[in-house]
């Protein structure tokens, strides 16, 4: 015998939706079983308490009602099939032409002609008049048991089709409303919450929460109702995160780094040529604590461009090797990674400790005395790219993973790593693109972060400007200047995908007309860009680097890292082409000397209003988290980072952005909740136990270290 219907029953099973319906609800929107469909939320509501008058509505978008009667019934052949058409007329004594195109005969049995009625739908423009297009027919019963909001539903064309538009979706689940009440009772849909949580914040039962959102009695009820759902949601999210976090902490060692040792010590005290700002001697120390007594670390460190997180992690780096450990720092480009272990080897001196580079180009001779290096533990330090995951990479004792800019690394890819120790080494993820709080509580919420929120004394603030392509002569008279100065200058061009070809026309034209301003041999210019060989733009680079040219014209694969002290003046083509982060990335590869640097945004004089707004902001700010906020705002969280593919982003009801306030509210209670009772083993806290197991359950892809 068949289940009764419930929550999970396949939305196939629900009355007038059948095989063909369901499929297209699973693929349009992500619909399969009833439960599904409840948690397909309105999205917004029309305010039914109000009525129109026909004298006053105009035609457009916004949907009217009106309350009057229908009349003049008339049925009109067409080429394919007949059109009906009625007059109706509201209180008021003003008629309004309806018309329908498809259904005639159905719509025409069961229109209440003569009765009093209420009509909803939109005016539209129709032989100089105005007419009303397959108007919703209501009786005055029917619109007085309707609730004042009215539902609105996300559906898509092919639903319509099926007859499920947003009305037609609306009445489904009023349907599923009314068959489970009748067979389960007023608690039809199953709590999900524990009494005491319930009780203490005064939100709805679940049941109750569903019919205020989907039949709201009034603004008060529904937002009660919504607010109990979002915050169910952020608080199994975060119970699963932080318990997942606490779990990897206690339960996996990591590789106890006891002591500092002579190489941290010597390191610190002759070859640092700086002192550390405050905020890298706190982050040492937070990884301190972190690896000193065998617990694993799983440490996210933001930083923006320029803060120094590199010397955090060389430091962590020799806290491994004097704890007879390995460490390996992975890059995400061959440039960086080259840089790296230059600078490595520069600032580590004379110190015993052996530094080797693993990246795809580097050739099979040279490759094996560093593989047998590693094997034996007489490499200490590794630097590379992708090239490090090889299964042919086998390490001695690896104790320590720095991955530097880490969206550029997948999951999986992470999770090589981790298999490469006995122990799992430690994990210190570093990254340049500020992630507003609300993201790492969700993104990273089993990763500790560790911010570093103070620049090197002495940077000056980069000055940044926005000018219109009819100033560029201008501009290009700054360059001279700067030039002339002996710094050297940047100009980057937006390059994407969808318009590759014109992208690299326009950077091949923007080279040309370069070379015709400041010609050679008072000027070089350096190119690079992603038609290049790998080898041809290394070489462009370090040219550039060298001093040898004074401008590198480029696309975005100058976007990470890249440190060129010189370089004064970052010039940004097209700048209203790029998105936030990414300007600011870009602007982060200037003003890391001692020289006041200057970053251009040039743009055409039409701009968008986002645009308009990004521009400004980057004039406005350098505090890359407070340029995080605004993207965050402008984009959405799904376009941030490629968080999309996370999976963890794709809240049903609550919003990242609007809800900031209630997601740090769960986290506290999925905290205090954990801290006590961190297996959810006590009977108050079953049905908590439940929803996060269903939740794990959902998320297969989770990696122990994502
Ligand atoms: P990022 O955080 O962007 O990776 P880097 O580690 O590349 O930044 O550091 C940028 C520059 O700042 C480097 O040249 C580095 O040597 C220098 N630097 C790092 N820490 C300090 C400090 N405490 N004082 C002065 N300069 C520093
Ligand atoms: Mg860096």
């Amino acid at each position: 015998m068949p289940e009764p219907l419930n929550a999970s029953t396949p939305i196939e099973f629900l009355k007038g939706i059948g095989p063909k319906r369901a499929e297209a609800l699973a693929e349009d929107l992500a619909i399969q079983t009833c439960g599904d469909l409840l948690f397909h939320l309105p999205f917004r509501y029309e305010d039914r308490t109000r009525f129109h008058r026909v004298s006053e509505t105009v035609p457009g978008p916004v949907q009217v009602q009106l309350r009057g009667t229908i009349r003049k019934l008339k049925e009109v052949q067409q080429k394919r099939g007949q059109r009906l058409e009625a007059e109706f007329v509201d209180e008021h004594g003003d008629a309004l032409p309806l018309v329908w195109f498809k259904g005639a005969k159905w719509v025409a049995r069961n229109l209440p002609i003569g009765q009093p009625c209420v009509l909803w739908g939109r005016i539209s423009d129709y032989k100089g008049g105005r007419n009303m297009a397959h108007p919703e027919v209501l009786t005055l019963q029917e619109a007085r048991a309707a609730s004042a909001l009215h539902p609105v539903y996300g559906s898509t064309e092919r639903l319509g089709r099926f007859g499920l538009n947003s009305n037609g979706i609306g009445k489904a689940v009023q349907r599923l409303i009314a068959q489970l009440r009748e067979l389960h009772g007023p608690e039809w849909m199953a709590e999900t919450l524990p009494d005491g949580i319930l009780a203490h914040r005064g939100l709805p039962r679940l049941a109750t929460a569903m019919e205020q959102v989907h039949q709201p009695a009034d603004v008060q009820a529904e937002r009660l109702g919504r607010f109990r759902l979002k915050f169910e949601e952020f608080l199994f999210l975060q119970l699963l995160l932080v318990q997942h976090r606490n779990r990897q902490t206690t339960a996996l060692p990591g590789p106890a780094f006891a002591e500092v040792g002579e190489q941290f010590n010597r390191f610190y005290s002759e070859r640092i040529p700086f002192e550390l700002t405050e905020a890298q001697k706190r982050v040492i120390r937070e990884i301190r604590e972190d690896t000193r007594n065998g617990t694993h670390m799983n440490r996210l460190l933001q930083g923006d461009v320029g803060s120094g997180k590199t010397m955090v992690a060389l430091l962590t780096a020799l806290l491994a090797v004097d704890n007879g450990c390995q460490a390996c720092i992975m890059a995400p480009t061959e440039i960086l990674a080259q840089q790296h272990l230059a600078s490595f080897r520069e600032m580590l001196g004379d110190l015993p400790v052996r530094v080797e580079l693993l990246t795809g180009s580097v050739k099979a001779a040279d490759r094996k005395p560093i593989l047998a290096g590693l094997a034996e533990g007489a490499v200490h330090l590794l630097v590379g790219t992708h090239a490090v995951l090889e299964p042919k990479v086998i390490f001695h004792r690896l104790g320590l993973v720095v991955i530097d800019e880490q969206h550029r690394f997948g999951v999986a890819q992470r999770a090589r790593l981790w298999a490469k120790a006995d122990i799992p080494p430690h994990i210190l993820v570093m990254t340049a693109t500020p992630i507003p709080r609300t993201l790492s509580m969700t993104v990273y919420g089993d990763l500790d972060v560790s911010v570093i929120d103070e620049l090197p004394p002495g940077r000056k603030p980069i000055r940044t400007v926005h000018r219109t392509d009819a100033q560029r002569l201008a501009v290009f008279g700054f360059m001279r200047d700067q030039i002339a100065e002996g710094r050297q200058v940047y100009v980057v061009y937006p390059l994407i995908e969808e318009s590759a070809q014109l992208d690299h026309k326009d950077l091949m034209d923007g080279y040309e007309s370069l070379t015709r301003h400041f010609p050679a041999p008072d000027h070089r210019i350096s190119i690079v860009h992603g038609r290049m060989k790998p080898e041809d733009k290394d070489a462009e680079m370090q040219r550039f680097a060298s001093g040898k040219t004074q401008i590198m014209v480029a696309t975005t694969v100058i976007e990470v890292g890249v440190n060129v002290p010189n370089a004064s003046v970052m010039v940004i083509e097209s700048a209203e082409r790029f998105g936030l982060s990414q300007l600011h990335q870009l602007r982060g590869r200037v003003g890391r000397g001692g020289n006041q640097s200057f970053c251009v945004l040039m743009s055409g004089k039409e701009l968008g209003k986002e645009a308009r707004r990004r521009l400004e902001t980057m004039c406005r700010t350098q505090d890359g988290f407070e340029i995080a906020e605004v993207d965050l705002e402008l984009r959405g969280p799904g376009d941030l980072m490629g968080t999309k593919q996370s999976g963890v982003l794709d809240l049903k009801v609550a919003d990242l952005v609007k809800d900031r306030a209630l997601l740090e509210d769960a986290r506290d209670l999925a905290r205090r909740v954990l801290r006590e009772d961190p297996e959810l083993d006590a009977p108050k806290h079953a049905l908590l136990r439940t929803g996060v197991d269903r939740l794990r359950a959902s998320r297969p892809d989770w990696s122990r270290i994502a």
